[in-house]
């Protein structure tokens, strides 16, 4: 089989130096295995993170081995059950033209849908993993409503592209979208987005005020830095950012400004979320009667400096900022 194999790991931008074409033999046929020819091969940004050596969601590429991804084929032998030649199977063994998979890490797809013609490349994009990228990060991970105004960075991605349209779908007030060409502007407008600017043409944040006066409810950020800067700006009272990918720092071999591990929320999951203590009045009866009981316990204890005449005050806040105080600083007047 043909196969690309990663020949060395890049510094900044990748090159062609670190990708090798190799002819490798392919190992026999096992029990539960489908010899697939593939038709078609993703190539994800993900992929960039993958050829690091850094310990990440998924495990880094090797070097001299082969890459992988997603990719679609046509079953030429099977050995599995439930599949035959000829079947369509998406799998994560691209960057080859033939390769074994294993059958449990293969799924069968039609190569039509209600009699409308399905090409395989479309399980790699709009009814694939940048498809459910795009609904799940928007529907769920963003916790979209409709009416809620949306940007979306990427917009003429694979993903970005997808969470303009089905925000207006599902309600949207109002979609934004920013891209880095007028062409991918004029598309990400014809396909349905209200607003969407070319982020080459200037500040990320004046643009994004100029195309969302009235602010925006949900940032999908598929590029982070500037954008994720000027977002957050430009969040209305209770807004949401659905972390999805921060492609802007992929290639950069010099970290942001701090937080400069804001990426790790991405594959932890994390949530980072604002608030306002007078959010919690609701919880103010139940807060005074559970401390009450706590420190009349002994359970809950506390320090307070106290800093003694109103003259002193000035001194006493002085004092605060830079460490003068344990616990609670008072000042009795
Ligand atoms: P895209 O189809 O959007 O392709 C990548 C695009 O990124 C390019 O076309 C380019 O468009 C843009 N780009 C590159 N460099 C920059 C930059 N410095 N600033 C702004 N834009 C830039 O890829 P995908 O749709 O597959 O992925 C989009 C994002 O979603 C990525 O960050 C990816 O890592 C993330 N992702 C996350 C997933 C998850 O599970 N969390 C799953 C899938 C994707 P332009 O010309 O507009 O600059």
């Amino acid at each position: 089989a043909r196969i690309i194999v990663l020949a060395s790991r890049p510094e900044g931008a990748p090159t062609a130096d670190n990708f090798r074409l190799e002819e490798r033999e392919l190992p026999a046929l096992g029990d539960g295995e489908l010899l697939v020819r593939n038709v078609a091969m993703s190539v994800d940004p993900y992929m960039r993170g993958r050829m690091n050596d850094v310990k990440s969601y998924v495990p880094p590429f090797q070097i001299d081995e082969p890459l992988d991804g997603g990719a679609v084929g046509e079953v030429v032998e099977s050995q599995a059950d439930g599949f035959a030649a000829v079947d369509l199977v998406l799998h994560g063994l691209g960057w080859r033209d033939l390769a074994v998979v294993p059958a449990k890490g293969a799924r069968k797809v039609e190569r039509e849908i209600d009699g409308v013609e399905i090409s395989p490349s479309t399980y790699l994009g709009v009814l694939g993993m940048p498809g459910i990228t795009a609904y799940g990060g928007l529907l769920r991970t963003a916790e979209f409503k409709p009416g809620d105004a949306v940007f979306v960075s990427g917009a003429a991605g694979a993903v970005g592209s997808l969470v303009g349209q089905i925000a207006k779908l599902e309600g949207a007030s109002r979609v934004i979208g920013s891209a880095g060409s007028p062409e991918k502007v004029e598309r990400a407008k014809e396909s349905g987005f209200d607003a969407a600017f070319n982020y080459k043409d200037g500040d990320v944040r004046r643009q994004l005020k100029d195309a969302a006066p009235d602010g925006i409810d949900v940032y999908f950020d598929n590029v982070g830095g500037d954008h994720l800067e000027a977002a957050i700006s430009a969040m209305n009272l209770g807004g949401r950012i659905a972390l999805c990918g921060a492609i802007a720092q992929y290639n950069s071999t010099e970290p942001p400004a701090a937080p400069r591990n804001l990426a790790l929320m991405i594959g932890m999951r994390l949530t980072m979320r604002g608030f306002i203590q007078a959010d919690f009045r609701d919880l103010v009866p139940e807060f005074q009667q559970k401390m009450a009981r706590w420190i009349g316990s002994g359970e809950v204890t506390w320090d307070e400096t106290v800093v003694e005449g109103l003259e002193n005050a000035p001194q006493a806040f002085m004092d605060l900022l830079t460490g003068g105080n344990t616990g609670k600083m008072v000042v009795t007047v």
